[in-house]
């Protein structure tokens, strides 16, 4: 407290608080800087706060301390050179699509994308004049027949949902950074603990931290990592003009999370391999798309490419539709909710949810089967799982 506060009435005391006194001792935990703004001293300070990433705290919609914290520490796990941390993954994605994309350019992007992001870039193309070309997520060769004069940004998923592609990150990034365009990839499923794409060459790694990273189904939360210092410069300009900017709190819960990330990965692996290796034998199931299974397309390039096989992953009742639907009514343990990446285990039924826009044969192009379900496995016991899917299954 100020000397001038301390001799002020009691209205102007309460109003200026005293500051917790830490000398000679440091908080373990990250504090929670629950405050939308800094008190500067030197004017000077607070301008050149204000005119780059790197000053001084200045605004809460710029970072924060507690924000910053995450920032840094996902940034380092994902071998970046800065981030950005927004109120959700969509935030992160419209950051970044809407700061390097302007009218006329041109974006290149896999066939199978997130529902939020599909969504996204339609709007792009029938409000902003922006183009767009779907390409499988494995075909450089494609990527080159793709691009245009104009084409600025090429976007992929580490692992697509539901079907658990693997995107051919290596390849696609080469032949992008051959023809100069922005490589950005959606690396949410894998989490750094099973794949880092800046070491394959990605520009831009985006993530909903509202899944693995957060992991505990309490926090809605979005990041970009940038692997280069310039491009996070020109994106952070546009980021706090946006305003898409993460809460403090928000980001305190995220950074609880992301200390156990590492553990959680081990074990939503571990669980997921168990699940879709004894479906896979199970006569009410006509096939699993889990990338750790050499049934899948993605198998020979997951073992490559990723250190884990990720704890998403879908399967096909024989039943069809009606299968699907019975079997979401009769799970117990599993939760019947959207989302992933917690501990609870979730599981949805696509064709009557998150896809229920598409028509039949849209379903059929993105290997969405009427009577597949998907299955986000938690880190309960894997046995206490097995037990639930298989009665849910008779
Ligand atoms: C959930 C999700 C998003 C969107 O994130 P929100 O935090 O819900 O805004 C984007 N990409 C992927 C792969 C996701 O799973």
């Amino acid at each position: 407290m100020s000397e001038f506060s301390r001799a002020a009435s009691l209205e102007t005391r309460a109003v200026h608080l005293p500051q917790p006194p830490i000398e000679g001792s440091r908080p373990i935990a990250v504090p929670i800087y629950q405050t939308s703004g800094f008190t500067f001293d030197d004017p000077a300070v607070m301008a050149d706060a204000m005119s780059r990433p790197d000053g001084a705290f200045v605004y809460g919609r710029y970072t924060n301390p507690t924000v910053r914290s995450l920032e840094q520490a996902v940034s380092g796990l994902e071998g970046g050179a800065a981030a950005i941390a927004t109120g959700s993954g969509m935030g992160a994605i419209n950051t970044v699509l809407l700061a390097l994309l302007k009218p006329g350019d041109h974006l290149i992007a896999q066939r199978s994308l997130y529902g939020g992001t599909a969504a996204m870039i339609n709007e792009l193309v029938s409000r902003f004049g922006i183009t767009v070309t779907y390409v499988p997520e494995n075909d450089p060769e494609a990527l080159r027949l793709a691009a245009r004069p104009e084409t600025r940004l090429v976007y992929l998923e580490t692992i697509s949902n539901p079907m658990t592609l693997v995107a051919d990150l290596p390849g696609m990034f080469a032949a992008a950074r051959d023809l100069g365009i922005v490589s950005v990839v959606d690396n949410t499923f894998a989490t750094p603990m099973l794949c880092r794409p800046v070491e394959h060459g990605a520009d831009v790694v985006l993530h909903s931290t509202t899944k693995y990273l957060g992991g505990h189904t309490d926090v809605v939360g979005g990041l970009a990592v940038f692997a280069d210092q310039g491009l996070y410069e020109r994106v952070w300009h546009f980021a706090i003009e946006l305003g898409a900017s993460a809460d403090p709190f928000a980001s305190w819960l995220t950074l609880r999370g992301l200390q156990t990330l590492a553990l959680r990965m081990e074990r939503h692996c571990a669980n997921a391999a168990l699940l879709a290796t004894r479906l896979a034998e199970h006569e009410a199931v006509t096939a699993v798309h889990w990338p750790g299974l050499a049934s899948h397309p993605s198998y020979e390039l997951a073992g490559k490419l990723l250190t884990g096989f990720g704890g998403v992953f879908s399967f096909d009742l024989a039943g069809g539709r009606a299968a699907g639907e019975r079997f979401m009514r009769s799970v117990r343990l599993a939760l019947l909710a959207p989302s992933l990446g917690g501990v609870e285990t979730l599981v949805l039924h696509p064709a009557t949810t998150s896809h229920r826009a598409l028509n039949a044969e849209e379903l059929a192009r993105s290997g969405i089967g009427e009577g597949t379900v998907r299955i986000a496995v938690g880190i309960e016991h894997p046995e206490d799982l097995w037990a639930d899917l298989a009665q849910a299954l008779t």
